[in-house]
Parts: structure tokens; sequence; C-alpha cells
């Protein structure tokens, strides 16, 4: 089974069992024991665990029975008094509206960041079996590029809309203590996870609804998309342009999964209109730029620079004019100034 996926309990599957059913990519570039992040452009210990993920009710419960490190982490963050809800833990508001104002800078590079279930050495996250759907569906990198992240955002949609379905029946069926007694709040959460540890099909049937029935064929969609053929038609979308020397580093759908081509690339995307086929745009741009490989569409393609013009997939612009050369496209998209 997908590491993502182990441990989950055994009533989330059954409200979404595409979560387990259905082949969930292999994401072995995201490799956390030899992360491609540490050192740079992430902290080395802490990397990508500079964020405090919300801990619905049951699963901070399933943690706090383990009686190991998590649990203690998970004690500690109660002690701290803040972000106690019936339906979980909440990150600590000090942390989310800083979160909000400075990820772009601070996430991966703030030790002040951590998250309070994180641990030193190679165990790295104390609460790994009982982490939460954003946790378990993260990865930096994807071996299947935009269509794998694609595929772990409906995981990541699903699971959380299922661990919510879960954490408000506990919350209508358990008394949740006011305060911030720690004891008061212990025995909460581990009687939400006895709770769902022991869901009947009659009580899981009536948390099932059409947003979970959206969500699981979602997910089925995503994961069938995964191996499709490019489509004939793209559309381009750069979120950054960096120059590496010679070369350049774009951007598309995450800055985590970039790739770097030299500047005749600009010769290639210049091709993709939204409207001229691939083949036509790659023989157009290999007559003008010789240096261009057709094996960039491929690559392009991956890290989400190159889009299909489908509704939901859609390039918001595309190039067209005489005067866009590779050197004024460069310009037009350079953000690192
Ligand atoms: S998911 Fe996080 S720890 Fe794992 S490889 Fe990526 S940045 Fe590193
Ligand atoms: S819960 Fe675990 S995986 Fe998630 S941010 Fe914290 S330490 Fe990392």
């Amino acid at each position: 089974m997908n590491p993502a996926v182990l441990h989950l309990p055994d009533a989330l599957t059954r409200l979404a069992p595409e979560l387990v059913d259905v082949e969930l990519p292999d994401e072995t570039r995201a490799d956390c024991a030899n992360c491609p992040l540490a050192g740079q452009p992430f902290l080395r210990d802490v990397r990508c665990c500079t964020y405090e993920p919300a801990l619905p009710s049951f699963l901070a419960g399933r943690a706090l029975l383990r009686e190991n490190a998590g649990s203690a982490r998970v004690r500690a963050r109660i002690r701290k008094g803040t972000g106690l809800t019936p339906l979980g833990i909440q990150p600590d508001p000090a942390w989310s509206e800083a979160y909000v104002q400075r990820r772009e800078t601070d996430f991966g590079r703030n030790r002040d960041w951590a998250c309070p279930y994180w641990v030193e050495g190679p165990l790295s996250c104390s609460i790994w079996p009982d982490r939460n759907a954003v946790c378990r569906s993260w990865h930096c990198k994807h071996t299947e590029g935009f269509r794998g992240h694609a595929v772990w955002v409906a995981v990541r949609k699903l699971a959380a809309a299922a661990e919510r379905r879960l954490a408000a029946w506990c919350a209508e069926v358990e008394t949740a203590p006011e305060g911030t007694d720690e004891a008061a709040w212990v025995a909460y959460y581990t009687a939400c996870a006895r709770r769902v540890e022991n869901a009947r099909d009659e009580d899981l049937d009536t948390l099932r609804d059409s947003e979970i029935d959206a969500l699981r064929e979602s997910l089925a969609v995503a994961v069938s998309g995964l191996h499709a053929a490019i489509p004939d038609i793209l559309g381009v979308e750069v979120k950054a342009v960096i120059p590496r020397g010679e070369q350049v580093e774009l951007v598309g759908y995450t800055p985590w999964n970039s790739a770097v081509f030299p500047r005749s690339v600009f010769a290639l995307l210049a091709q993709f209109d939204g409207d001229r086929p691939t083949g036509l745009a790659v023989q157009q741009a290999c007559e003008s730029e010789p240096s261009v490989d057709p094996g960039w569409v491929r690559v392009l393609w991956d890290i989400g620079v190159l889009r299909a013009r489908e509704a939901g997939d859609v390039a918001t612009w595309g190039f067209g004019g005489a005067d866009l050369t590779p050197e004024t496209l460069m310009e037009r998209f350079d953000r690192s100034d």
C-alpha cells in the first residue's frame, strides 16, 4: 500500500474507499530519508515540517493512546492551551497569521515554525501514523509531475472531508470540555479516537453526502488521468523564470519541481499559442532554432508549463505576435528582479 495512506483509521477508509483502492503514485523523488531540498532551499533538519497541521480530534486521541514520543508531543501541544476545539487541535493562531503572510519566504526555512509534532532525528514526525490529510498528501516533487500533483490534491480533499465528517460526528456524540484543562482534553480526544475505532456501518451511513461522493469521483478521475497522452493543443503557463547562467529555470505548477533549459526553450514556447497543434509547434520551433529539443515538450508538460486547454486545466494565456522573440519572452517572464 502507498505509505501516504498506511494506518488510516478503518472508519475513514470505509467512508472514502478510493483512498486505499486506487493505485496512488509512488513518489520516489520526494525521498524524505534523502531529502532533495535539505540544505537548499530548506533547512536540513526541519525541511517541509515548518508547518502546524490541524489535527482532527480522533487522530489526536489515537496519537495520545499510543503512549510514545508522539503522545508526549500531543500532550505538550494541549498544554500550550491554544487551538483546543471539539473538532480537534487547530494551529496556533499566531502561527497561522504569520504563515499566511510569510509562507513564500519562510516555509522550509524558519526553524521557529517547526511543527509541534516534529522530533529530531530520522523519525522526524512523531505522529506519523496519525498525521492529517495535508501531511499525508504533501510531496515536494511528483514522479508524474503536474498530473501526480492533481492526484494528491484529490487525495487531500477527500481525506480532509472524511476527517471533517468523523470529527463533527465525534463532537456531536461526545462532550467536549471547556477551558484548557489538559486532562479533560486528553480524555475527550481519546474518547473520540475510541468512538471512531468502533464506528458502525449505520453511523457512517449518516456521514456520507454528495460532497464525499463528488470527491471520491474526483480522485478516481485524477488517477485515470495520470498516464494520459499529452493533448494535441497546449498553452503556456509560466509562474517564474530564473536565470541560471547561460540557462534558465522555468517554474510551472510548483517551485519545488521546476526544470532548467537552454534559453532556446523560448523559441519552442513561442510556438504554443493555444491553437497550434503540438506537432506543428515543435516542427516550426526546430526550423527557427535548431538547438530546440522536441523532448522538452514532455518535461514542460510534467512541470506544468505546458497545459491542456480543456476546462479545469486551462493555460491562462498563450503567445502570439511578430515581436515575441526568445529575448522579449525572457523579459516578459523574468520575475527574478
Ligand atoms: S516531502 Fe519534505 S522531507 Fe520529504 S523529500 Fe520533500 S521536502 Fe524533503
Ligand atoms: S504532523 Fe508530522 S508530517 Fe505533519 S508537519 Fe508535523 S512533523 Fe511534519
